[in-house]
């Protein structure tokens, strides 16, 4: 991943605007450019376009939607910015929390107007954070529909999208701005692309081992949960061009995924009364504080592990997800009828679980900080799902302007004619993992790819 001289540069073709990364930012960006009018070609390692995205819930919270207002849901870009610094404690980046707020209703209102697309308010329970029902999602509640629907509108509009393309290198003048890319092919081919912009579209280092050890050590040991062709591509260019990476310590773990079977288990189970114990049966944190904080309680637990525990209702509303119907098709999910039967099945101490799980009967905040509040408590019968922590994706990356420029480093001006978006942009959760609130990396993947593709089109 190296910067080399612009007059090194072979050039085959030019195009006006390139995109790295196939992903949700990479064809939000590829569909805002070419709607302003620009021709647009999109770089992809993979044979087929999938990232993190693909392997996401594909929630994109959204403020001051259509759906939104349709299901009677009062919100605005400034509720949503609250609710944004109050989980990272005012530590977001400002350029990207206001311009990500703004535009996060119009953008979703933008893609569900496309026929391809459809994307329905997420009803029925609250994320941890969020003040007001704003997720966006596919009917069936997975990213792989997600990016399914973005292909199928990229296509339709017949954008180019370059598959089993690695960008390797990119050529730049002294100033930063650059004016060629090399891709290399599968079968060892390499050639040069010109381009007048450039946005950066290929997430962060959550694929490259090195980097998490170096600036999130807590993770180093963990399963990393997303795509693995995500390894800091961006940040090595954008450094290397002369931009600034900020809060690269940041990051979305999740402390339920499904072990060994390694599929996560929706957060809602615990939004809506679950909660956690260990291998002794008792509980060790606030369930609602967020899941992905609740990577690094999980792993610290003995054995790295944890146990789901709710009943019927919730059992009910988990299978509302697809991803909870595959662990159930596995195997993953245990039922029991009573807490004897439960302690039995998972093999911990039945007393300890009797004391954790009547913790669901008290209003709170319990000892813990937990408000339940008027849920109805866990009850017979029971269920019960084996999960560890992973790491899910990083949220450190390029610091970007409000219109999606990389800016030179300690500078806000813009660096060049370089964009970037989603996991290769600093994202708004602050410095630390307990700052990210739900829906924060489709959230920049989305906004900042429109800002990106949009700006760049107004540039070029
Ligand atoms: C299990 C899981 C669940 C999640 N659920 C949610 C959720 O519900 N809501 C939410 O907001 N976020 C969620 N996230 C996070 C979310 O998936 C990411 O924040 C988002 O997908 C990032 O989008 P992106 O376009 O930046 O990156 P990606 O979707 O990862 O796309 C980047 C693309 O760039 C390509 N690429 C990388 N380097 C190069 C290179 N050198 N040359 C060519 N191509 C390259 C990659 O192959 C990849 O296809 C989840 C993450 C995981 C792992």
């Amino acid at each position: 991943m190296t910067i080399r001289p612009a007059g090194d540069a072979r050039i085959t073709a030019t195009v006006p605007i390139v995109v790295v990364g196939a992903g949700a930012c990479g064809m939000v960006a590829a569909l805002s450019a070419a709607e302003a009018g620009d021709e647009v070609l999109v770089l992809e390692r993979d044979a087929v376009p999938a990232g993190s995205t693909a392997l996401s819930s594909g929630m994109i919270p959204a403020a001051g939607t259509e759906e939104q207002r349709a299901q009677g849901v009062i919100d605005d870009a400034s509720a949503f910015a609250r609710d944004i610094q109050s989980k990272s404690k005012g530590r977001s980046d400002r350029a990207v929390l206001a311009a990500a707020t703004e535009m996060s209703g119009q953008a979703v209102d933008w893609l569900n107007a496309m026929s391809d697309v459809e994307l329905r308010l997420v009803e029925g329970f609250l994320y941890p954070g969020h003040s007001v029902a704003r997720m966006h999602a596919p009917p069936d509640r997975t990213g792989r529909s997600l990016i399914g629907m973005l292909r199928a509108a990229v296509e339709r509009r017949g954008l180019d999208v370059m598959t089993g393309a690695t960008v390797t290198d990119l050529y730049a003048r002294e100033d930063g701005h650059v004016t060629a890319l090399r891709i290399e092919r599968p079968d060892g081919a390499a050639e040069d692309i010109g381009c007048g912009a450039l946005i950066l579209a290929c997430n962060g280092y959550g694929g490259n081992p090195d980097m998490v050890a170096k600036h999130i050590p807590e993770m180093a040991r963990a399963d990393y949960f997303g795509h693995p062709g995500n390894r800091g591509d961006a940040v090595a260019w954008g450094v290397g061009l002369g931009g600034e990476a900020k809060h690269m310590s940041a990051y979305q773990g999740h402390g339920s995924v499904a072990t060994p079977h390694g599929i996560l288990i929706t957060w809602a189970l615990m939004m809506e009364g679950g909660i956690q114990v260990n291998t002794t049966g008792q509980r060790f944190s606030n369930e609602h504080a967020g899941y992905s904080e609740q990577a690094v309680s999980v792993l610290a637990q003995p054995g790295g592990i944890a146990w789901n525990i709710y009943d019927a209702s919730r059992h009910e509303l988990g299978l509302a997800f697809d991803d909870y119907r595959a662990a159930m098709a596995q195997g993953a999910i245990r039922d029991a009828v009573s807490i004897e039967d439960l302690a039995a099945k998972i093999g911990v101490p039945s007393g300890a679980l009797a004391r954790s799980i009547m913790d669901t009967a008290s209003v709170g905040p319990d000892r813990f900080g937990r408000i339940m509040g008027q849920k109805p408590q866990l009850e017979a019968p029971f269920y019960a799902v084996k999960v560890t922590g992973a790491l899910f994706h990083t949220q450190g990356g390029l610091r970007v302007d409000g219109n999606a420029r990389v800016v030179r480093r300690g500078t806000d001006r813009p660096l060049g004619n370089l964009y970037a978006g989603g996991g290769a942009a600093c994202g708004v959760s602050g410095p630390f993992v307990d700052g990210y609130l739900s829906g924060n990396g489709l959230l920049t993947a989305v906004t900042l790819g429109r800002l990106a593709g949009l700006n760049a089109a107004a540039s070029v």
